[in-house]
């Protein structure tokens, strides 16, 4: 597969660098252009970073002699890249400007900056998590007349510490309502040279500008679900920060201390931590290549996860996660920890990359790895299987039983008449239960409609099944191959053609168009 060509803006900074290092021998990308401040502007790469090179392997011999150019000048890079990633340390509104101006020239851009976090129409990614909130880019394009371009951006470098394992938890049913958390940061969250070392050494700073509001409304954009062309928050779920600066070299830890919302049905220690080790998601299902094997894993130490120890695990993409225990307050309580420029930024800006690349936003080539995942797609099956692991019930029964409801009231609807018997329960009550615990990618909302359940499937997610099992002759797949005439009128040179012709030809052709594609002659 040819290599797309990638540029790495702020590739002089802290992330920048974890990306030159992380981006060395990649299989889909490979670096072509790097850009920085005016200051580092006109230099070769080595030279801008002379003396404060902060990765533990050398600079790549494939970049040290590539010309810095200045961030600010989007034109520079037209030609040169298939899309950048964004890592530069400037003002908000001058950021938002400039990536837009990128996305403008058809040059996508994958952020780690906060600018657009807020953006209504701009997707922050945690691919495990919310990956379905890509079917938002074309949306955004479509606002802001953009071609080809569009931003993404990634969350703040400490949320994926605590937020992954709790996402792992909602998505089995057991929905949080509060969360208190306290985040040791290290200090190359901080950018280099970052915070002074007469400051932070033998101590301990309990503030970081920013950072509480971020590690607290963040995810509730995350958890929120793609509607009517925006990305509505999921305000459910309330959560109190204390972002403390500590004096670590790399890796964010956080101690979380759960609420549950239903207090008649909480998980068990035992069923969290097998929640956890099972848990996987599209960058695995996909083969991403910075994908983890294992988004969250458990340590059983009593004094784990630690920064130094547990940082790298799996290229230090992981979330590890350890002293999981009863909370005196709250429900649950244990400490969450990722490696903050490996997955918490330029491993989480890349893995964002990947996705972006194997559902075909950065290549449509790459669609057919797409393909694979979606052409094996049965709507009604998976749903089947879904309510059968809700209800324990027999998924073959379920599939007989699964209607189609009347327009506006979803795609399939599953009557809990049957249920009510089994349990002696109000199928009401049963309806109502099962909505509330099913959420799936593919599902855009499940509701309870008196008795029934009603499904809605991801217009995003169908338009891509239909489309990938056209491309891949799924649809059309007959081994008839008759001879059959279709009679339509065409031009004819004793005639001349009027309007009213138009539409015959038009339908004939189509006809033996889908004749011809089921093979018959
Ligand atoms: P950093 O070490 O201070 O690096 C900043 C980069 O931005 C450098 O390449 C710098 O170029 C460039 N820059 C500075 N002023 C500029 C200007 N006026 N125009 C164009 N480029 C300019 O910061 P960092 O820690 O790498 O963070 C970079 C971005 O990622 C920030 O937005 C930060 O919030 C975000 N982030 C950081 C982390 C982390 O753990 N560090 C995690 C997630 C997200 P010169 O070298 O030429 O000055």
């Amino acid at each position: 597969m040819k290599k797309l060509k990638v540029g790495v803006l702020g590739a002089t900074g802290m992330v920048g660098q974890r990306y030159i290092a992380l981006l060395e021998n990649h299989p889909w990308f490979s670096v072509t252009y790097l850009a920085a401040s005016p200051r580092s502007a006109g230099k070769k790469y080595f030279e801008a970073v002379l003396g404060r090179w902060q990765m533990t392997t050398p600079i790549p011999n494939s970049v040290k002699n590539i010309e810095v150019y200045d961030a600010n000048k989007v034109e520079a890079a037209i030609g040169k890249v298939d899309f950048v990633f964004s890592a530069v340390e400037l003002d908000k509104e001058l950021t938002r400007e400039l990536e837009m101006k990128y996305a403008r020239n058809n040059i996508p851009v994958v952020s780690n900056c906060s600018a657009h976090r807020g953006t209504e129409d701009v997707p922050m990614l945690i691919p495990e998590i919310n990956h379905s909130h890509l079917e938002i880019i074309p949306i955004q394009q479509e606002n802001r007349g953009l071609k080809k371009g569009f931003v993404v951006v990634k969350p703040n470098c400490s949320v994926q510490s605590y937020i992954t394992p709790m996402f792992a938890l909602e998505q089995k049913g057991y929905k949080i309502s509060r969360a208190i958390i306290s985040t040791m940061q290290a200090t190359s969250g901080a950018g280099h040279p970052g915070v002074p070392s007469l400051d932070l050494l033998d101590n301990i700073i309990p503030y970081i500008g920013g950072e509480e509001e971020k590690s607290e409304v963040e995810p509730q954009k995350i958890l929120g679900s793609v509607q009517n062309g925006k990305i509505i928050k999921d305000t459910s779920i309330k959560i109190s920060a204390h972002c403390n600066r500590v004096p670590v070299v790399d890796g964010h830890t956080a101690c979380v201390s759960l609420e549950f919302a239903d207090q008649k049905n909480k998980p068990s220690i035992e069923e969290i931590k097998k929640i956890w080790k099972e848990f996987s998601s599209i960058p695995q299902e996909l083969d991403l290549p910075s994908a983890p094997k294992q988004p969250i894993i458990y340590n059983e130490d009593q004094d784990r996860p630690q920064p130094r120890k547990d940082r790298d695990n799996d290229k230090g993409m992981s979330v590890t996660v350890g002293r999981l225990r009863e909370c005196n307050v709250f429900d649950i309580r244990f400490v969450g920890l990722s490696h903050n420029t490996i997955r918490g930024a330029a491993g989480g800006g890349i893995l964002n990359a990947e996705l972006l690349h194997a559902k075909g936003f950065l290549w449509f080539e790459s669609i057919i790895k797409l393909f694979k995942y979606y052409s094996c797609m049965d709507y009604k099956e998976s749903i089947a299987k879904l309510l059968a692991k809700e209800t324990k019930f027999d998924k073959d029964k379920i599939i007989e039983l699964l209607e189609v409801p009347p327009q506006g009231l979803g795609d399939y609807a599953f009557p809990c008449f049957i249920l009510a018997k089994e349990l002696k329960k109000n199928p009401l009550e049963i309806s109502k239960e099962i909505s509330s615990k099913i959420k799936e990618d593919f599902l855009e909302k499940v509701d309870a409609k008196g008795p029934y359940v009603n499904f809605f499937i991801s217009k995003g997610d169908l338009s891509t099944s239909v489309l990938t099992n056209i491309f891949t002759g799924k649809l059309i797949n007959s081994t008839e191959k008759e001879k059959v005439m279709v009679e339509y009128s065409s031009p004819n040179t004793n005639k001349p053609l009027h309007l009213g012709h138009l539409r015959n030809n038009i339908l004939g052709l189509s006809i033996s168009n889908l004749l011809e594609a089921k093979g018959q002659k």
